[in-house]
């Protein structure tokens, strides 16, 4: 347990403003302990008297994290193709092995993955694990996840990035818990502090309305997830080399207690407005459903998708595939435009990193206008008439 030498304590405060759990208060000029102490040790690195102490038991570093080095990324292979949020992991992850000065792995599994591995290298990996088997073409949590903690155990990486997908969200948190590491879901930002090179894994709390940035300063791999479309991925170059490991899969990795029979993709999964260049975004601004015949009539126009607020997609309006925001999809198109939206900050989260944003609005003082690169205060209903004819005249001459 945590223990508090009250002849050194001064009741400085410092290690209740550290204290990341509230779990240590200052009372009577004496620092007291609450239930709520996880033995993170934040309190004990920043006392400056050394009057906190554990005691019996081992402060949670159960590692030596010198030990660990090197920048990984799950590069997500499924139906026959990588998954663009693996090029856009190792975009960032680049920059952190650099940072670092470490190599950046890409860690590929999946059946007759072709030539991924070399895309892989020509997107930034300076080496990729392969392991290319006929019983890792549909994805099984139990597989993976045995593979990916084989692979984690042996070569130690110090960080470990994974798309937050459907297949990373189902077997990331796993790989996490049985190696003892923290994992930041969704983070929207990742860099190293410069002192200590410790990953700096940002992402919203609080329903979006701060952003938090979490640390794991004890425990190695440090593991976070990415949504797709956050993060830029670098410019392929047929020009860079790299090493490809092949890895042979043992019995007992593929064994399963898990058998599945067949993956079907979700009819509605195939609304993906995150391929599109171009979106047009509709909100509680239209008022009502038949709004979006409107929005439709634009984007069809651009030949863009249609993707909505949530306010528009509660409204029963249009469905949820169309969402975008952090309870919906992040989106990063050449253009964005936003007809009625207000730009609250959880809408925001999931459009902020497209290209060009314009926005429509009544509201002089909407949010959205904050954002967004072109503005146009006005009625929609006046608006997108004029804008969806302007277009067609253009595209008639
Ligand atoms: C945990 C959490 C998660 C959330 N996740 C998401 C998410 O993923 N995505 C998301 O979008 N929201 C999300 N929200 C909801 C978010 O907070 C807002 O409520 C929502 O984005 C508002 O949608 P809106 O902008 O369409 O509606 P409003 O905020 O009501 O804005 C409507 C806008 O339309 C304008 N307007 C009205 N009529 C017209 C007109 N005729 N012409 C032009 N402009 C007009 C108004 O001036 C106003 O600015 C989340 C909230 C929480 C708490």
């Amino acid at each position: 347990m945590l223990k508090i030498d009250e002849t050194l304590c001064i009741g400085c405060g410092l290690c209740e403003e550290a204290c990341p759990f509230g779990a240590i208060k200052v009372e009577g000029g004496t620092a007291v302990v609450g239930d709520n102490c996880t033995l993170c040790g934040a309190c004990v690195d920043v006392c400056e008297v050394e009057a906190l102490r554990f005691e019996g038991v081992e402060r949670r570093v159960g590692k030596d994290l010198a030990d660990w080095s090197g920048v990984w990324v799950f590069a997500e292979f499924s139906r026959g193709r990588l998954a663009p949020v693996a090029l856009e992991l190792l975009g960032i992850g680049r920059r952190l092995a650099d940072a670092r000065g470490v190599k950046l792995t890409a860690v590929l599994f999946g059946h007759m993955t072709g030539n991924s591995a070399e895309q892989l290298i020509g997107h930034g990996a300076d080496q990729v694990y392969r392991v290319d088997n006929p019983g890792l073409e549909l994805f099984s949590d139990e597989v993976y996840e045995k593979i990916l903690l084989d692979l984690i155990s042996t070569h130690q990486p110090e960080i470990v990035l994974a798309g937050a997908t459907a297949i990373g969200r189902s077997f990331i948190p796993g790989v996490a818990t049985t190696v003892d590491a923290g994992l930041t879901a969704d983070c929207t930002g990742l860099e190293i502090r410069a002192e200590d090179g410790v990953l700096l894994q940002t992402r919203p709390a609080f329903g979006g309305n701060i952003m938090a940035t979490i640390v794991c300063p004890h425990t190695r791999p440090q593991m976070a997830t990415v949504r797709p479309k956050v993060m830029k991925e670098l410019p392929y170059s047929a020009d860079r080399r790299g090493e490809i490991i092949d890895i042979m899969p043992t019995p007992r990795q593929l064994t399963s207690r898990i058998k599945v029979l067949e993956s079907v993709q979700e009819a509605q999964s195939k609304v993906n407005i995150q391929e599109s260049d171009i979106l047009v975004s509709g909100g509680r601004g239209l008022d009502n459903e038949k709004g979006f015949e409107l929005i439709g009539r634009l984007a069809e126009v651009l030949g863009a998708k249609v993707s909505a607020s949530r306010a528009a997609v509660d409204a029963g309006w249009i469905p949820y595939p169309h969402q975008v925001g952090q309870t919906g999809k992040t989106v990063a198109p050449k253009l964005y435009i936003a007809c009625g939206i207000s730009g609250a900050i959880q809408h925001v989260a999931g459009m902020q990193s497209s290209e060009t944003i314009v926005a429509i609005n009544r509201d002089a003082d909407a949010p959205i206008f904050t954002v967004a690169d072109y503005g146009i205060v006005g009625d929609l209903y006046e608006v997108l008439p004029k804008l969806i004819e302007a277009i067609e005249r253009r595209r008639g001459s």
